[in-house]
């Protein structure tokens, strides 16, 4: 890889530049920002600097890279120093770390990491994109050889060579959020066996629990030993020259490397050092078009804090879409174009061992946690493309919407296909405000292969609309302990005979018109059927003959999926 070590420090492509524009960080938001720029003001002089070795490179892609699903190291190389010179007059300055801004003199100082050498280079705006950095608890033994974080490619490349010299066959993964996960699957790739620590009682921390269960339990059944509900304690220096991984619970494991995926924070340091203001989550603070309390100076990426488009709280998100987006909004507001960062609404998708998770907006417990009361759910399991049509899998898809007004908040999805597809669908409309009955009436793509008539998306705005419109008064799953409702299983006897939710009468909706004078009238009824259609049937049948009763949200597939997530040490 050509770097530009060898470039003139201060050498300027432009003879008479009308501005210059220097970006901290040139990977997502960094590298965008300049191709942005440029594209949009030929006078402008850019430069950037990263103390990494590479620019635009997939970060990404790192885990696939581990797991040797990506053999080739080029291939996570979108752009080069030389490609961002020769295709757009933009300068790239590697290995060359900002250790300081001087605001009053439009100054940052930077080492060489090469040479060591410190210069100061001049700005007209400075633009902050330097990411954020893994946590590494202050525990013992976390820096040992063995024991990595993955945030950039010599990370990657030091793991895989880690793996192949030592002929690793296990490892212990710290954190059970979306890079750990990733780095999950691809150690199993790789043929280590693997046990995943993590703090809170459920990985994928985003998503509620019960969206999580039936991902707790693919990661079992795939052989990865899940340690949940328990810390990192220590790492120590096996006897054999393995680690010994050491959980608050005293549980311990051995491993022949460890990496911690426990989280990162945004990289602060330069604007907390220069007085740049730091929202409480710890991000810098920034306006819609990206600019910092220094009117002169803009940052982007995992770096700031951004309105959440629901809530209006402003918050962290570290993932790629909106740092790339955040870097256009800021090229544009450097080159006077008054565009406008929306917000984050926290869409996310990662793929584990076969199975797509993905949401987007709310969670119930964010929901919860932010006071917010005036909301409902409903549960569905659609198949991914019509049930007629070969292999059709079930999305077990949860669609959070506030009551009365039925405005989308959330939705989180698990399945094996068509995951993706749903949630963006979803996404699409809570940035355009959108309704239940957005979703019931979408026009989406249809043939048998691809999706059904009825879309799951349709489905939930349509199963949503009932529930408004009170057709559908729906029970809660997680109150079946507490309730002194009576359950009524309507599916046939066959089918309760294979598993029912414990304390269930059995009365098939195909018996309901004869027999259902033997249900009491003193007592609520919830019924529930497969995955909710046969339930609702009945709980309008017995409405509209005096009963009190109320649907199950999604059947018994809702129970039985997303039922108590299991833990196995
Ligand atoms: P980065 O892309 O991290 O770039 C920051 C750069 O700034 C770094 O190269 C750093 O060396 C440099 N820098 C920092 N400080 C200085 C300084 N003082 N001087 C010079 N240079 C400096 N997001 C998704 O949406 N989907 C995914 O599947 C996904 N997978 C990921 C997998 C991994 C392993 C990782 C680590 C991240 C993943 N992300 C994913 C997150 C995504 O990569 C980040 O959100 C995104 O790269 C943030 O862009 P950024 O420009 O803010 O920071």
């Amino acid at each position: 890889m050509n770097d530009h070590a060898q470039l003139e420090p201060n050498h300027s492509p432009n003879r008479n530049p009308s501005r210059r524009i220097l970006i901290v960080g040139g990977v997502a938001g960094g590298a965008s920002c300049a191709a942005r720029l440029r594209r949009l003001d030929e006078s402008v002089e850019i430069l950037i600097f990263d103390r990494g070795p590479y620019v635009s490179f997939a970060n990404c892609g790192l885990p696939y890279y581990v797991g040797d699903v990506i053999a080739d190291e080029r291939k996570l190389l979108v752009a080069s120093p030389d490609m961002f010179r020769e295709r757009f007059n933009i300068w790239v300055h590697t290995n060359t770390d900002v250790i300081d801004i001087d605001r009053p003199a439009r100054t940052i100082t930077v080492r060489d990491l090469n040479t060591g050498q410190i210069r100061t280079e001049r700005y007209d705006a400075l633009v902050l994109s330097p990411g954020a950095a893994p946590i590494r608890p202050t525990l013992p033994g976390v820096d040992l050889p063995g024991v990595f974080a993955v945030r950039n490619i010599p990370d990657s490349r030091r793991i895989r060579s880690w793996i192949a010299e030592r002929h690793a066959k296990t490892a212990v993964v710290v954190g059970g959020g979306f890079i750990g996960l990733e780095m999950v699957e691809n150690l199993i790739h790789r043929g280590l066996s693997v046990t995943v620590l993590e703090k809170l009682p459920q990985v994928m921390p985003p998503l509620d629990p019960e969206v999580a269960a039936p991902l707790m339990e693919h990661l079992i059944a795939k052989g990865v030993k899940l340690q949940l509900g328990d810390g990192l304690a220590r790492i120590d220096d096996g006897a054999d020259g393995r680690l010994v991984v050491v959980a608050e619970s005293g549980a311990s494991f051995q491993a022949d490397l460890v990496i911690l995926a426990i989280g990162v924070r945004p990289e602060n340091d330069l604007a907390k050092s220069t007085g740049l203001e730091i929202g409480s989550r710890g991000g810098i603070v920034v306006d819609a078009q990206m600019h910092t309390s220094d009117p002169e100076i803009w940052a982007v990426g995992d770096v700031v804090e951004v309105p959440d488009v629901l809530t209006g709280q402003d918050t962290v998100l570290p993932l790629a879409g909106p740092a790339n987006r955040q870097g256009r909004v800021a090229a544009e507001s450097i080159a006077g174009r008054a565009t406008n960062f929306r917000g984050i609404q926290a869409t996310a998708v990662v793929g584990v061992l076969g199975l797509t998770v993905a949401s987007t907006g709310a969670s119930e417990k964010g929901l919860r946690r932010a006071g917010v009361t005036s909301f409902e759910k409903v549960y569905l399991h659609p198949g991914h493309h019509a049930g007629y049509y070969p292999d059709a899998h079930p999305i077990h898809l949860k669609l959070l919407f506030s009551v009365p007004d039925g405005r989308i908040l959330g939705a989180q999805a698990i399945g094996l296909e068509g995951v993706d597809k749903r949630i963006d669908v979803i996404a699409t409309a809570i940035q355009f405000r959108g309704t239940v009955h957005d979703l019931a009436e979408a026009e989406l793509c249809y043939a048998p292969q691809f999706g059904a008539a009825k879309d799951p998306v349709n489905l939930a705005g349509m199963l949503a609309e009932n529930v408004l419109n009170g057709d559908m008064p729906l029970a809660d799953w997680l109150q079946l302990d507490s309730t002194g409702a009576l359950l009524v299983d309507v599916r046939e006897p066959d089918e309760f005979a294979g598993g029912h939710i414990p304390n269930a009468i059995n009365l098939p909706l195909s018996q309901m018109r004869d027999r259902y004078a033997e249900l009491p009238m003193n007592r609520e009824i919830w019924t529930y059927c497969r995955v909710g259609q046969r339930g609702y049937f009945a709980t309008r049948f017995l409405a509209q003959h005096g009963y009190q009763s109320r649907n199950l949200a999604g059947g018994y597939m809702t129970y039985q999926t997303f039922s108590t997530p299991r833990a196995e040490s």
